[in-house]
């Protein structure tokens, strides 16, 4: 059983009893407050204690959640809503209880409009759902998180992945949004056209907001065309520094490359385990190319040029697609090697992003720091970003582990806010990164978010206790 955050709540047992009434008289067995699945809607996949909601429900249209956020907002309940529960800062867990509003059953493709390149969709589609339907029309959606997550959930995380480099963000494939809000109204944010000057930018507003300004009903994405050719390869490194080195130069010359992602030597003979590769244990960088034929080989060329002037190489090519698809699915598993590394162990899965000039000094900071702790801790990153993880694997019962791996986490933000970073550059804030909200952005511009939460959700229901520092 997990902690359902008895003390913090700011209703009466009476006000939960009648949202439970309303909802099940609605919602029959769509509604559930049974133990096991109310732990499920826990944030189960960081180190943060997991705090279970109080009731989960299945909505399968708009009208219903804002009906959902109606009941709850009658009685000052919370709502927190859930897409498949990746978030890795605490994000979908209930420190004030409420109710989790789990969109997996709003999950139509409602259009494609191929000729835009735009699909609308709701939010509980995949990532993966949607580029297999995609697929046969010769377009894809480019944003890649590690896990199969909802687009809801990526919309409200800001989310990115290992596309980013060459695609952009959420923040960049997102056209435009529907929302419930905090008093059941529904929204439009903005319209198909792929640009407009009219008015604030509310979809933007709401990519990244974490749930704590709405619930987001449906996502109009930007799609891509599926290149015509892709090419994948892989280059050795003796240090981080230099593969970060070479990022930084390959992205300065204008090289467009898809993906350029680095995995430390630790990750690498992680990554040799879980997904039986054969790699050299040593900093190596994974890359992607996407074009034309001749475009890739010339693009693979360059970026061999550029390695090997910054001491690193060979860099080999994975010509075969099943190759590609093995180096990639290792990448992508780089979570779960990682926490293999240390069975029993529990997973710290953090994220910081600097200005591109400064990776290769973080980066360096950063390992030193870790071989200094002490901490079983791999790097792996979106290093064309800027954007870095590292994923210390800690014992949780251990109360020494758990302060140095605090103090690393905090020398990690505390170095790249010094460098004109961030302290996430794509997990999010949740409850893990609140406390240093005010150290990146500032009393005032804090106090602005703070008035735009007040504004829109004046009683506080929407996913409370994430994002703003007590
Ligand atoms: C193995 C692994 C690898 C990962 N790799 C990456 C990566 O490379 N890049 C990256 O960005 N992230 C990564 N993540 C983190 C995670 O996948 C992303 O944060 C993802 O966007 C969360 O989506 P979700 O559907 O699981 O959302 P959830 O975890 O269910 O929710 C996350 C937040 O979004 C809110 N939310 C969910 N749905 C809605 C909605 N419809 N309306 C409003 N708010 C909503 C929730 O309230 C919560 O605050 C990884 C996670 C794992 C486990």
């Amino acid at each position: 059983m997990v902690d359902s955050g008895e003390n913090a709540r700011r209703y009466t047992a009476d006000d939960l009893g009648l949202v439970y009434d309303r909802l099940a008289t609605r919602f029959g067995s769509r509604f559930s407050t049974g133990q096991a699945l109310r732990d499920q809607h826990a944030s189960v996949l960081t180190w943060l204690p997991p705090q279970a909601p109080d009731g989960v429900v299945f909505p399968e249209s708009e009208a219903e959640v804002a009906e959902i956020v109606r009941v709850c907002a009658d009685h000052d309940v919370p709502v927190i809503p859930y897409g498949t529960g990746t978030g890795l800062e605490g994000h979908v867990n209930a420190p004030e209880g409420g109710i989790s509003i789990d969109t997996s059953r709003m999950n139509a493709i409602v259009a494609v409009h191929a000729e835009d390149l735009d699909a609308v969709v709701q939010p509980g589609v995949t990532r993966k759902q949607l580029n297999d339907y995609l697929r046969d029309q010769g377009l894809f959606f480019p944003i890649d998180p590690g896990a199969d997550a909802s687009i809801g959930g990526m919309a409200a995380t800001r989310a990115s992945g290992t596309n980013a480099v060459r695609y952009g963000t959420m923040k960049d494939n997102v056209l435009s949004l529907r929302a419930v809000l905090a008093n059941g109204e529904i929204i439009a944010t903005a319209s198909r056209a792929k640009k407009s000057s009219a008015g604030y930018d509310l979809t933007r507003l709401l990519v990244g907001s974490e749930g704590t300004l709405g619930v987001i009903t449906e996502v109009t994405l930007r799609l891509h065309g599926i290149p015509e050719a892709i090419s994948a390869g892989i280059c050795p490194f003796a240090t981080e520094k230099a593969a970060c080195d070479a990022v930084i130069a390959t992205i300065q010359s204008g090289l467009a490359v898809a993906r350029i992602e680095l995995l430390d030597a630790l990750m690498v003979k992680a990554a040799n385990a879980y997904s039986g590769l054969d790699l050299p244990e040593t900093p190596m960088l994974f890359l992607e190319f996407h074009g034309s034929e001749a475009g890739v080989a010339e693009q693979a060329e360059r970026f061999g040029e550029i390695a090997a002037d910054c001491g690193g190489g060979p860099f080999s090519w994975a010509t075969k697609p099943e190759e590609r698809t093995k180096l990639w699915t290792a990448r992508h598993n780089a979570y779960w090697s990682g926490a293999a590394l240390r069975p029993g162990g529990r997973s710290v899965a953090t994220d910081v992003c600097v200005p591109l000039s400064r990776l290769a000094e973080c980066v360096a900071e950063t390992r030193r720091d870790i071989d200094e702790t002490g901490l079983i801790a791999p790097i792996v990153g979106h290093v064309g970003d800027g954007n870095f993880h590292v994923q210390p694997i800690i014992d949780v019962d251990d109360p020494r582990e758990v302060r140095a791996c605090e103090a690393f986490l905090e020398r990690m933000v505390t170095r790249a806010l010094a460098m004109g970073g961030t302290c996430t550059g794509e997990h999010g804030v949740g409850q893990g990164k609140r406390k240093y909200l005010k150290a990146e952005h500032g009393e005032a511009a804090l106090a602005a978010m703070r008035a735009i939460k007040q504004a829109l959700d004046p009683k506080g229901i929407m996913n409370p206790g994430k994002i703003f520092p007590d």
